[in-house]
């Protein structure tokens, strides 16, 4: 392969990525002598540089010391009792038996169907689904299909037609889709895999974690349906502002898991700092509800002068602006940086071809008075293709 000219193709297709020089602040990003409004952070509840909640956590810290590094993995000795801890609290917080802590959401979904597929087994997975996750399903190496994104019918139309030929089915989503911001209807599923005993739910709610549900645990949890999902995978670098990942399910699979699941095994265990912040954070999850309200305040605004009226259980903190192709969605994202707000453009292979978008991404730390300029260029038909 010609490294040079794989790299200029990207540039002439608009999909050369480059790392950014700018410094995050806050809700804000540092450019040059600019500030602008970071609306491109998952930083979703504004918690990643709140000065006060820092100092809580230093206190609460005290004269204890957690090792900066795990030293190894948890299967050797990096198991520290602060990766316990934590395991406890989200078992606990969702009221699962298993949990089990990864270095990573990515790390997560890599490894967790790779562990539980094998040949007898079929994978139907929404074709929106993040890229860690078909990744995972490729390693696997079970038969799979990528069903229209949340299309439960065709889903229906596959189990009624295919479920008896195989072991074990898997149905994989997101809760709430990293790019496009909507939520999937998971008692549709749940009633779904009620009706086939070797059906399986995986549900990926990283971007849901921390922002949804009356108790912060996600779309699971504001539908109804915690109990019902088979393998629950949430992140702790988003909404909850700490780094690393987990997934709820029962202990037969937490055990499995351990056994089978090859970035868990061959990877170094997270620094125990780290879980300490993390396991500090889930203690005062619950409580951050006013957060989530102004979360989804904010998000209705935007969502309202984007897109018009929407059924208010699709509204979310991501709100995509759909622009086409690769070009015109670089020169928004320029303009809306002019402007003072950093968004940044998203583009194939991210998202399909002729979907290049600006996801904007909303922070609880936000103020309505921040977004104001922003929402009335939105409504001026020059930005916004309505
Ligand atoms: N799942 C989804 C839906 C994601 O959007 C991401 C990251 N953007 C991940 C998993 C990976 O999580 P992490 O950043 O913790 O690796």
């Amino acid at each position: 392969m010609d490294y040079n000219s794989k790299l200029a193709e990207l540039q002439r297709e608009g999909n050369y990525r480059q790392l950014s020089s700018v410094t995050p602040q806050g809700k804000w990003v540092l450019s040059g002598n600019n500030t602008l409004l970071n609306l491109s952070s998952n930083d979703y509840l504004g918690l990643a540089n709140d000065p006060e909640l820092r100092r809580d956590f230093e206190d609460w810290v005290g004269e204890e010391v957690y090792p900066l590094s795990a030293g190894s993995s948890r299967l050797l000795v990096g198991n520290y009792p602060v990766h316990r801890l934590v395991e406890g609290q989200v078992g606990r917080l969702f009221g699962r038996e298993g949990c089990l802590v990864f270095g990573s959401g990515y790390h997560a979904n890599v490894g967790i169907l790779p562990a539980l597929v094998d040949r007898g087994a079929l994978v139907l997975a929404d074709r929106f689904v993040h890229a860690s996750i078909i990744d995972g399903i490729r390693l696997g190496g079970a038969r799979y299909v990528r069903y229209r994104h949340q299309d439960y019918d065709q889903v229906e139309g596959i189990l009624a037609r295919e479920a008896s030929r195989y072991s074990r089915i898997f149905i994989v989503t997101e809760s709430l889709f990293s790019m496009d911001g909507d939520i999937t209807d998971l008692p549709r599923l749940v009633a779904l895999k009620r009706q086939y005993p070797h059906v399986m739910l995986y549900v990926d709610e990283a971007h849901a974690f921390g922002c949804r549900g009356a108790r912060g645990l996600g779309i699971a949890e504001e539908q109804g349906c915690l109990q019902e999902i088979d393998l629950l995978v949430g992140t702790f670098g988003k909404a909850l502002a700490s780094m690393g990942a987990f997934v709820v399910c029962s202990s037969l699979l937490r055990a499995y898991l351990i056994n089978r699941a090859r970035p868990f095994i061959f990877s170094t265990a997270l620094p125990p700092y780290q879980m300490a912040w993390t396991s500090f954070l889930l203690d005062r999850l619950e409580s951050w509800g006013d957060r989530r309200a102004h979360l989804s305040r904010l998000s209705h605004l935007l969502a309202h002068a984007l897109h018009g009226e929407q059924p208010s259980a699709q509204v979310s903190h991501i709100v995509p602006w759909i622009l086409g192709d690769n070009a015109s969605c670089i020169q928004a994202s320029q303009r809306l940086c002019e402007a003072g707000y950093y968004c940044l453009p998203i583009r194939t292979p991210t998202v399909p071809a002729g979907t290049a978008r600006i996801r904007f991404s909303l922070s609880a730390a936000m103020r309505e008075a921040d977004l104001f300029n922003l929402l009335s260029l939105l409504k001026t038909t020059s930005y916004a293709d309505r």
